[in-house]
């Protein structure tokens, strides 16, 4: 397929070089003017969109999705299909469909779970929001970047599933900080802790996968002083997301509330830049009193 890519950061780039690597015909466009190999450059994302068979938009907020969108909806030609794999908020996903659909072309909204790890070696998940028909022409695509791409419904559907998963994990993570902050108090070693809760009802991926504790587990960003990984702010933008639509829709949703509040803190306290399950540290330096 002819490809346009939009956004070539952290996330793009490695997803582009994939489909240069499956033999994609591959036009990218970034403001900052990153270049990779095999990928054509364009000068604007206009340029980058236009006689495209599908064009990907891998960028940072709903904002900027918006702005892009204004400038390649009219430049691709009719039937191309946008992929939006950013993680934005719902309402700016289903403006961006809205635009293509009524410039006669199809859309998914398809964010991404599995980080920049996943995205180097080709196995993000994706959840994607779309017709049947829009999802049917990206799945070749997820196939290559990814290892699972689930169609969650109709527009905005890919977001919402993404923020629900985040929120989960925002939520879990600080439940198992807590709990070897709790241990530590009351004598118990840490790897008796992940003995038991990884193999009992309290296990989750934020305990048996991605164990906030250093030394402890399977190998994460504990045990490489906290690099990310998955960094604090990114968190906190997701955890931000799933408030914005939990307001949008009236749910109730006290502990990603809570949550949110522990990320904005952790991270205005020096948490920026640092993995999300360094709020360990955070709480263990903190007294109930
Ligand atoms: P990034 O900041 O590394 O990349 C974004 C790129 O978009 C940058 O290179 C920037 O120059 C470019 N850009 C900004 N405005 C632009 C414009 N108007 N036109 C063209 N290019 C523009 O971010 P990332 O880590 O690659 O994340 C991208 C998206 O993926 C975000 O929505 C993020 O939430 C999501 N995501 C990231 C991760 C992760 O672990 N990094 C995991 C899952 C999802």
């Amino acid at each position: 397929m002819r490809v346009g890519f939009i956004g070539l950061g952290n996330m793009g780039a490695p997803m582009a070089t994939n489909l240069v690597k499956a033999g994609h015909e591959v036009t990218g466009f970034d403001v900052a003017g990153v270049q990779i190999d095999g990928v054509r450059s364009a000068t604007s994302a206009a340029e980058a969109a236009r006689d495209q068979d599908v064009v990907i938009t891998m960028l940072p907020s709903g904002s900027i999705l918006q702005s892009v969108y204004g400038e390649i909806v009219p430049a691709a030609r009719k039937g191309a299909c946008l992929i939006d794999c950013s993680t934005v908020d719902v309402e700016s996903a289903r403006a961006a469909h809205a635009a293509a659909e009524a410039a006669g072309l199809l859309s998914v909204d398809a964010p991404v779970s599995g980080g920049v790890g996943g995205a180097a070696a080709g196995t993000l998940t994706f959840m994607a929001g779309g017709t049947d028909e829009a999802f049917a022409v990206a799945q070749p695509l997820f196939e290559i970047m990814g290892k699972k791409a689930v169609h969650c419904g109709a527009a905005g559907a890919g977001q919402a599933a993404k923020i629900c998963n985040n929120m989960i994990l925002g939520i879990s993570m600080i439940g198992v900080c807590e709990a070897f902050v709790l241990a530590d108090k009351l004598g118990l070693s840490r790897q008796s802790v992940f003995d038991v809760v990884s193999t009992s009802s309290g296990s989750c991926w934020s305990m048996n996968t991605y164990c906030p504790a250093p030394g402890i587990g399977p190998q994460s960003p504990a045990d490489n002083d906290y690099r990310p990984g998955f960094a604090a702010e990114l968190m906190l933008k997701d955890l931000k997301l799933s408030q914005a639509a939990a307001e949008g829709v009236d749910a109730a949703t006290p502990m990603g509330e809570r949550a949110t509040e522990l990320y904005e803190a952790f991270v205005a306290g020096g948490g920026k830049g640092r993995d999300f399950s360094a709020m360990i540290e955070a709480l263990a330096s903190q007294s109930r009193r």
